[in-house]
């Protein structure tokens, strides 16, 4: 709107021509044309120069806009809603995580990189997703906690290694398998690594927080200034910071640089993806530590009533799950979430799934074996369908033989 409002000020001739954006996504940029190549740059060195420089959060006041909404001495430009949400919610974020996770300002909340946290967050199925907001925000229902708040006998590790289940705790247990675990981890984390050409600095600060649980020797500071100033800073976030998926900001900004001083690509936030994908490793494998615990807590064996009871109802979801097929497509959207998603959820839930799918299962079965086979969704309804040419113009057109009338019970269904 400014621009055009600029153009018109000015008084010139000007054309205007649309280029469509991202087409380097499917076809090598050199094969396109200089439009397009010159659309490309732009976002390239728009990208660069957004991940490299410190920038002024205010915009400033364009005319042509009329309105503008800044918040916290930040202009908010796009997501309006969204934007709205996280600023308010971080409100209340903001001494909260502070008080949990011991950190010595307030300030080092704006220090996590909340971008990375977010998209990895939502790549998990809600149960997964409830279970890591509750380790990000420590409200877990750790042995501990449970036997402050008599829902539990005992404060002791589940695993039996004698010590009292803590935060702390959980990610240094001395059980094998919890240890083999995040050994598992690792060896994950070193594969990402590679694959998104980590740079080899941030790959050592990164083992240098993990040794901590898998008893590997700890490897000295990081000796280059930026390096070491993101060292301390991730300390300062807590020393299992990063098994939160709390990263320091610096982690993409130093990754982009890296990218860019080995000539790699990095115009399509390879920096960002990189860390992201970290974030969603170490989240899928804290969750699979918890199931580990909780089998340990809960016991695995068939014999035992509670896991008995639950293997039982989680049998029933299995079977409403297996019934979707025959159920009508639009009712099939109650089983969105993947059957995984129940393993860790506690029994009441389970039951109340039930009560409320079967009902929903049967009926859904019911009517679609009414319908049959050949049952339509509303939309079908809306296609157009060609008119059916009368035999005798068919006919015409192919002569009056009709030998190559093409048979209508040979057509291939829509
Ligand atoms: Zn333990």
């Amino acid at each position: 709107m400014q621009i055009v409002d600029t153009l018109n000020l000015l008084n010139t001739e000007v054309t205007f021509s649309h280029v469509k954006g991202h087409q380097d996504d499917s076809i090598d940029p050199e094969d396109l044309p200089w439009h397009a190549q010159l659309n490309i740059r732009c976002d390239t060195i728009a990208t660069e120069t957004l991940a490299t420089v410190d920038h002024d959060p205010i915009v400033p006041f364009l005319p042509a806009s009329a309105l503008s909404l800044t918040i916290q001495s930040t202009t908010i430009t796009h997501h309006v809603p969204s934007q709205i949400r996280r600023l308010y919610a971080s409100m209340n974020q903001r001494p909260y995580l502070t008080k949990h996770h011991e950190w010595s300002s307030p300030a080092l909340f704006d220090q996590v990189h909340w971008d990375v946290v977010r998209p990895a967050l939502l790549s998990f199925s809600f149960a997964k997703k409830k279970r890591l907001t509750e380790w990000i925000n420590r409200i877990l229902p750790l042995q501990v906690q449970q036997f402050r708040f008599l829902k539990s006998s005992s404060s002791r590790c589940p695993s039996q290694c004698g010590a009292d289940e803590t935060y702390h705790h959980f990610l240094r247990c001395p059980h094998p398998a919890r240890t083999t675990h995040l050994l598992t981890l690792t060896s994950d984390l070193k594969v990402l690594a590679a694959k998104h050409r980590l740079d080899p600095s941030l790959t050592r600060i990164l083992f240098s927080f993990l040794c901590q649980y898998t008893g590997e020797t700890p490897l000295p500071p990081p000796t280059k200034d930026a390096h070491l100033k993101l060292f301390q800073s991730q300390l300062a976030l807590g020393p299992d910071s990063l098994i939160y998926g709390l990263f320091h900001t610096d982690w993409v900004s130093l990754q982009h640089e890296y990218l860019g001083l080995r000539k790699l690509p990095r115009s399509k936030n390879q920096a960002f993806l990189c860390i992201r994908s970290l974030v969603v490793s170490i989240f899928h494998s804290w969750f699979h530590l918890w199931l580990l615990r909780n089998s340990h807590l809960h016991g695995t064996s068939v014999t035992n009533l509670h896991s008995y009871r639950r293997l039982q109802l989680l049998r029933e979801i299995r079977d409403l799950y297996d019934s979707a097929p025959s159920m009508l497509r639009h009712d099939r959207d109650i089983f969105r979430h993947e059957y995984d998603s129940f393993l860790d959820v506690p029994e009441r839930a389970l039951k109340s799934f039930i009560q409320f799918a079967t009902p929903v299962v049967n009926r859904s079965k019911k009517q679609a074996s009414t319908l049959g086979p050949n049952c339509r969704a509303i939309t079908d309804y809306f296609h157009s369908v060609p008119p059916e040419l009368p035999p005798h113009v068919v006919a015409a057109i192919l002569g009056s033989s009709g030998r190559c009338m093409p048979d209508p019970s040979q057509q291939e269904p829509d």
